[in-house]
């Protein structure tokens, strides 16, 4: 599936201490493949993965990360950029709100009506009206009435009325009188766009002209769904979309292209056949579920937080001059601290807790150390060479460890050092990478 593919394309970059132009094209080749594969449009895919090498190039990679992770988060916002940005609310307004679908049959409409008029009651403490405009199959009418009946909402219907409008219209004045708030008319859709369909939904739309119109689309029918919503928006300029069947392993390329084509926000999504299964449309958290990245992002966040450019140019030249001490590593320590403890960072990269399942983590590995530290004198810390034998045993005793517990922390902080002078590389990239690793 897509997020695989796009897994894959990031192991690309993998390795590499720094975002190049050659690897991040690479890369993008592979998420741009990825987007065409889940049916994302063409020349979407293409702008997309510009965009995103626009950003990335020439990025400075200052964080303990591996910049592939950067990429993911670049790609993720970019996605949830391209997906409409921020949550789109419902237009509530008018008494009553007046809620039209449309869309093809089979797409969701009966079904999401009735998930929409639950939600509306439960969540938003409204009283919905459902209306069965669905003139042409008996079975329509009776599926909203069951549908009404498992709510627990009335449904409007007039089963020998032929005319929609004149349907919907009686259904708004109905409600006015027996104090429902929404009134949530459903509509017949047909197997494909045509020109009878789209002349009834235009004029029930003029007649009722209602607050929301809602343009319903089965999340499944990849590149089709786009080109019918852009027949749909066409005629009725609609106000949302909503996005049916995305539970499973549907692809999420409709996603992704029906906003950038028709420019209107998906607001609500359907996870399955029963009535509670509705979801607000959160772009950021769509856009983690296509790239399937766990919390990553909030984790690269929190990183680039951290750890500011200023503290670490100051820190680069510390190391060069032969400087860096023990002050400084507790500062690292603390800053790595201040991420959250280490557990939940482990459980925030995908697969790591359950890789981890069975090791120990300790909630404050760095205590002793700190212990460690804390017991030296200022010049101790400053010039870690003056600690000779005796000292040592009084900062371990000072600090409740035993000796060996300080020679250990004496000798990987000697070995860091002198990695990190070693490391050092031109612009001192990799320093940052280094001390939280
Ligand atoms: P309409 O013709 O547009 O009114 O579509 P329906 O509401 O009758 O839905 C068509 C079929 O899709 C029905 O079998 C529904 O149970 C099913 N369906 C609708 N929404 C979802 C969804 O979000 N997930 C799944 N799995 N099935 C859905
Ligand atoms: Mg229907």
């Amino acid at each position: 599936n897509l997020s695989d593919k796009l897994d894959k394309a990031f192991h690309i970059l993998k390795g590499h201490g720094k975002i190049t132009e050659v690897n991040v094209a690479d890369t993008l080749k592979e998420v741009r493949r990825a987007l065409l594969d889940a049916d994302v449009n063409f020349k979407i895919a293409k702008d997309f993965t510009a965009r995103v090498k626009d950003k990335a190039i020439g990025q400075d990679v200052l964080t303990t990360l591996q910049p592939g992770q950067l990429l993911v988060k670049l790609v993720k916002d970019e996605l949830t950029e391209l997906m409409g940005g921020d949550v789109a609310g419902i237009n509530l307004q008018g008494s009553p709100t007046v809620i039209l679908m449309s869309g093809l049959q089979g797409s969701g409409k009966t079904t999401f009506s009735g998930k929409l008029a639950n939600y509306l009651k439960t969540k938003k403490n409204k009283k919905p009206l459902l209306v069965a405009c669905d003139i042409y199959r008996p079975a329509a009418i009776n599926q909203l009435h069951v549908v009404g009946q498992q709510i627990g909402v009335d449904v409007y219907s007039e089963p020998d009325n032929k005319n929609p409008v004149v349907i919907a219209e009686n259904a708004i004045a109905f409600a006015k009188a027996n104090g429902m708030n929404v009134v949530i008319v459903d509509t017949a859709g047909r197997l494909a766009v045509d020109q009878e369909m789209m002349d009834e939904i235009a004029r029930v739309h003029n007649a009722i002209k209602p607050q929301e119109t809602l343009f319903v689309v089965d999340s499944m029918t990849g590149q089709d769904a786009v080109n019918t919503a852009k027949a749909f928006n066409d005629i009725l300029n609609f106000d949302g979309v909503i996005l049916t069947k995305l539970d499973g392993d549907t692809r999420g390329g409709a996603a992704l292209s029906i906003k950038s084509v028709v420019n209107k926000p998906i607001k609500f999504v359907g996870t399955g056949e029963k009535m509670d299964a509705i979801d607000v449309f959160y772009p950021d958290r769509m856009a983690e579920r296509i790239l399937g990245m766990g919390d990553v992002v909030s984790l690269v966040e929190r990183a680039q937080e951290q750890f500011n450019e200023e503290e670490a140019r100051k820190l680069q030249k510390k190391i060069a001059k032969n400087e860096f001490g023990f002050d400084d590593f507790l500062a690292q320590i603390q800053q790595v601290k201040k991420m959250g403890n280490m557990k939940d960072l482990v459980g925030m990269i995908p697969g790591a807790s359950k890789a981890m399942k069975d090791v120990q983590i300790e909630d404050d590995a760095f205590k002793h150390i700190e212990a460690i530290i804390y017991s030296m004198t200022p010049a101790e810390r400053k010039k870690p060479a003056l600690i000779d034998v005796k000292r040592k045993n009084r900062i371990a005793k000072g600090s409740g460890t035993k000796v060996e517990q300080v020679n250990q922390l004496m000798k990987q902080f000697d070995q860091m050092s002198k990695m990190m002078k070693m490391m050092q590389g031109p612009g001192g990239k990799n320093l940052m990478k280094m001390m939280g690793g």
